[in-house]
């Protein structure tokens, strides 16, 4: 259910509907579109509530949502959300690039990385510190030592940092030293550990499952929102087809898709996508091209040293390289880098 009031709605007016949502146990969710107020009650769908809403002074429409997703789209928020960590705004006018290695795997290879990545334009730092690996035996990560690495970075070449967590029982130890909490896309769809995140204070970079749809997407970023946290990052990384000449698929229509209806920031991540260097740099800019507020990218000192993801990790040189044609793009779409 969405409360639209009147522009010229009071406190007080405002305070009658919260009142009786609460006294039915159910959470109101606030936000200005314009000059007037719209009050939010997702999970309600009672068309009895409707009308005793719509009997309060002020209530100009109660409507129900044509979606499943409710808090995070369009039809709750017409403005896009901006996401704001200190000076970097991810969501706004600025094109934001994040990169890094796929694993955070000893100090210096993080440090070079961040000192190169911040030269070439990057805001933000990547690195894996909990990694999602496919067979048990590959390397899985330096966990609170690589966290600290990436905290490290971050002090020295004023950077932010993204990192994964794959369980609920790491929140704690991954939000203490990160400033973007990243949800890999085999655990798009681990409801506990999305209600969990809902109670974290930092903005969650939520990847599409490989085999998930935009809109089951937009249902995992509506358990973050529902349970307090409305800072969430959408990312397009590909999805399984029957293609085989990529890794995956880099969706494009799914940044279009997802803008129309949500006023989340959407991101792509060309390099899970494609699975090769040799395609990052097309898509990163298809990306942008397509109105993507963000990439995310994954770069490495010695790529064909790289414990994990080598064969789809940019060289220094060509990342720089890219940013420097991304500059082009960007302009041309309206954007800054
Ligand atoms: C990653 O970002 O390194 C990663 C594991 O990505 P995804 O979850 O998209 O496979
Ligand atoms: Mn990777």
């Amino acid at each position: 259910m969405r409360i639209i009031m009147e522009p010229g709605a009071t406190l007080k007016e405002l305070g009658r509907v919260i009142t009786l949502i609460e006294n039915k146990d159910y959470r109101p969710f606030i936000v200005k579109n314009g000059g007037s107020t719209t009050i939010c009650v997702p999970a309600v769908d009672d068309k009895k509530i409707f009308a005793e809403i719509k009997a309060l002074p002020k209530v100009k429409e109660v409507l129900p949502f044509s979606k499943p997703y409710r808090l995070v789209s369009r039809e709750f928020s017409k403005n896009n959300t901006l996401i704001n960590i200190d000076d970097v705004c991810i969501g706004g006018k600025e094109l934001i690039i994040m990169a890094g290695p796929c694993a955070v795997e000893s100090r210096p290879q993080l440090l070079e990385s961040a000192k190169q990545v911040k030269q070439a334009g990057a805001r933000i730092l990547r690195g894996g510190a909990f990694k999602p690996r496919t067979s048990p035996y590959s390397f899985q990560g330096l966990k609170e030592e690589g966290l600290k690495i990436l905290a490290e970075a971050r002090e020295k070449f004023g950077l932010k940092i993204v990192t994964e967590v794959m369980s609920t029982e790491d929140v704690e130890l991954v939000v203490k030293y990160t400033d973007i909490v990243q949800v890999g896309a085999r655990n798009m769809q681990n409801f506990s550990l999305l209600g969990r995140l809902g109670k974290i204070e930092k903005p969650v970079l939520l990847k599409r499952g490989m085999m998930s749809t935009t809109e089951e997407l937009l249902m995992s970023a509506e358990y973050i929102a529902s349970n307090g946290n409305p800072n969430v990052i959408l990312c397009e990384r590909g999805i399984r087809t029957f293609e085989r000449s990529t890794r995956n698929t880099l969706d494009i229509s799914a940044v279009p898709a997802l803008k129309e209806v949500s006023h989340l920031p959407v991101i792509v991540d060309p390099s899970h996508a494609a699975g090769s260097a040799s395609y990052i740099e097309p898509l990163s800019l298809a990306a942008v091209a397509v109105g993507a507020d963000g990439i995310l990218i994954e770069v490495h000192p010695s790529p064909e040293e790289a414990l994990c993801d080598g064969q789809q990790s940019l060289t220094f040189e060509a990342f720089k390289n890219m940013t420097k044609l991304l500059k082009g793009i960007a302009q041309v779409v309206g954007r800054s880098l």
